[in-house]
């Protein structure tokens, strides 16, 4: 058996090497690092993929959602709610920006966060919400676009984790992740669902003159060359990563359809098993026959619900399988992020999943030898 790795970059790099070492070899033979043709060929392609007006490239996914929020023109004091469960670019930059982070609760099942627990959390200061798609699953974006809609708020989707999935609607709309919001951002880190071969990101919009604010923000505020309009930053997709991009972005699907299919067979082996939860895939497949891409797995991640889970990792490591445990510490008791407003009380779920939580090994390459040999691990451990 193949060693097992949590993400397998050099077996995918294998498939379109010949392409990226070509692409990436006229980019040195013509010495246009930043801003060349692949750049911009690359945002044309991915537009019209995501089936959006504007992609605006820039240099990562936390860079991303800061300048989604700087385009909105969010001032300090502002308040903008976003899961407690997430990775801590989503808060970092809300406090980056001296706006102020309203952490809520997520959904038991899909990790997702939880609407009612936004609904509460509306006070006359908010002014945006962040629903992050968490491990490659939509959040409930049919109920966070009315519940904006009603209060008059922004919503930015972090969808470093779900790009190529989609959101099924109840009225049989079908949407790419990321572009249902105001904006949303995204993450070409190496091991996100997209990634290229070092750091990269990217904002995606419909709405015209924030796509404007936007193209000037990335590039110090500049809308005119050498007039500076607004405070900006400097926020590039270099050429060398938008060549690899461009190698990988016609395979999106299919890698995304390899890790849907590794998912349902880890899912079918432990469908039955009383002490583990599987991930939830909450798309109604009634009304949408063919929803494969509703779950695009960023992580394949179970509930252990005996106590095991910290053992189970200890055991899959000693034969040699890797997890991971995302995320083992909620935001609002993060020394950076916790505030006397948060309350033990408000976050029961986050509060449990971050000690049953355990992602298994998840990626384009995994075989179906690799996967048994996982799933009889996890099975006899917590069975023991
Ligand atoms: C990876 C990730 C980010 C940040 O992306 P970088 O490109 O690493 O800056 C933000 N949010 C979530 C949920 C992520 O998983």
């Amino acid at each position: 058996m193949k060693k097992i790795q949590m993400v397998d970059l050099k077996g995918q790099y294998e498939g379109i090497k010949t392409e990226v070492n070509e692409a990436i070899s006229e980019i040195l033979d013509t010495s246009a690092f930043i801003n060349g043709p692949h750049v911009h060929a690359f945002q044309n392609e991915l537009e019209e993929y995501l089936d959006v007006k504007h992609v605006i490239p820039c240099a990562n996914g936390t860079d991303a959602l800061q300048i989604c929020m700087m385009g909105f023109g969010l001032q300090p004091g502002d308040e903008v709610i976003t899961a407690d469960f997430t990775f801590a670019a989503t808060v970092e930059v809300i406090g980056l920006l001296n706006l102020t982070p309203v952490l809520v609760d997520v959904e038991p099942d899909t990790f997702n966060i939880d609407v009612t627990a936004i609904e509460k959390a509306i006070t006359p200061k908010t002014k945006a919400i962040v629903p992050v798609h968490l491990f490659g699953q939509c959040a409930n974006m049919d109920e966070i676009m009315s519940l904006a809609d009603k209060h008059n708020l922004y919503v930015i989707e972090d969808n470093a984790q779900a790009i190529g999935g989609s959101y099924y609607s109840k009225d049989g709309k079908k949407q790419k992740a990321g572009t249902i919001g105001h904006v949303g951002a995204t993450s070409f880190f190496p091991s996100k669902n997209l990634g290229c071969y070092g750091d990269g990101g990217a904002i995606f919009t419909n709405d015209d003159d924030l796509a404007h604010t936007i193209r000037g923000i990335v590039n110090h505020g500049m809308y005119k060359r050498y007039y500076h309009d607004v405070v900006g930053v400097n926020s590039r997709l270099d050429s060398i990563q938008a060549a690899v991009l461009r190698a990988k972005l016609p395979k999106l699907d299919f890698y995304n359809q390899k890790r849907w299919e590794a998912a349902s067979k880890y899912s079918q082996a432990f469908k039955d098993q009383e002490h583990i939860l599987v991930p939830k895939i909450s798309c109604d497949f009634d009304t949408h026959e063919n929803a494969f891409d509703c779950h695009v797995f960023h992580q394949y991640t179970l509930r252990i619900l005996n106590g095991k889970r910290d053992g189970l990792v200890q055991h899959l490591n000693n034969n040699g399988v890797p997890s991971g445990v995302y995320y083992p510490v909620p935001l609002h008791r993060q020394k950076a992020y916790a505030d006397e407003r948060y309350n033990e009380d408000d976050f029961p779920v986050t509060n449990l999943l971050v000690k049953e939580v355990i992602s298994l090994p998840m990626h384009t390459e995994l075989d179906d030898e690799q996967i048994e040999f996982i799933t009889h691990l996890v099975i006899d451990f917590v069975n023991k």
